[in-house]
């Protein structure tokens, strides 16, 4: 098959499952009124299992809480205090196989409570208000932290290092920041460029500086930054 069939096929297979095209959104978002009466299936359960099966350790019935309660920013912010990247987890984490399938109300008789499409709402709520960051950094500890590469680990790494106070420098060998959220996910996962403008909200608590083009045994080595920075 070649690119052009092999791409008319995976648009019928996404017009098949409700999207139009490749580069359309397959899950449509949530408006205000879907998502309560979605976070109101919750049964907010003790010990719940929908935060053991997610990889990031979100308090899922919390926040969940939080947008029944009407406190959406609130939510938002409990998903990123664990997980900063939980914009990009909403569109591409496979929750089908994690939360939403260890979710109580998934049997025979139910379905399981739209966790992800929830978890989207609260982000994409925070995200499009202008604003301050919502983490403030604490005081500076006058120590710079190299990271290599600027993915989703190490763009996670370095927002939590300069909420603690450390100023970052990101050595990335490509020439856009994202790693995989942007070269790696499908486009109709990410629409709208939604990998770089969630990079730039991290890099919106400051003291974090990327330096582009840049590889590791090519254009610096271990030596060099072992004597520049407090730890790497
Ligand atoms: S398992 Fe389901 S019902 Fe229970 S807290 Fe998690 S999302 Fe809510």
């Amino acid at each position: 098959m070649n690119h052009k069939n092999h791409r008319a096929a995976h648009n019928k297979i996404l017009a098949d499952q409700g999207a139009n095209s490749f580069f359309d959104e397959l899950h449509s978002p949530l408006n205000k009124a879907m998502a309560l009466k979605e976070a109101d299936h919750c049964l907010y359960c003790y010990d719940a299992p929908c935060i053991q099966a997610c990889p990031t350790s979100i308090d899922i019935p919390t926040f969940i809480h939080q947008i029944k309660t009407g406190n959406v920013m609130g939510a938002a912010h409990t998903i990123l205090n664990e997980n900063i990247m939980g914009g990009t987890c909403a569109r591409a984490c496979p929750t089908e196989v994690l939360c939403e399938q260890a979710c109580v109300l998934n049997d025979d008789a139910g379905k399981p409570v739209e966790i992800g499409l929830l978890q989207r709402f609260a982000t994409d709520h925070l995200m499009a208000k202008a604003g301050p960051h919502p983490f403030r950094r604490a005081a500076q500890t006058g120590r710079t932290i190299a990271v290599i590469g600027a993915g989703p680990a190490g763009l996670s790494f370095a927002h939590r290092a300069a909420v603690l106070g450390h100023d970052i420098h990101i050595y990335e060998a490509r020439d856009k920041a994202g790693g995989l959220n942007e070269y790696g996910l499908a486009a109709y996962k990410m629409v709208d460029d939604f990998a770089a403008r969630e990079v730039d909200f991290i890099l919106d608590i400051g003291g974090i500086e990327i330096f582009y083009g840049t590889s590791l045994g090519q254009d610096l080595s271990l030596n060099d930054l072992q004597e520049k920075y407090a730890a790497i």
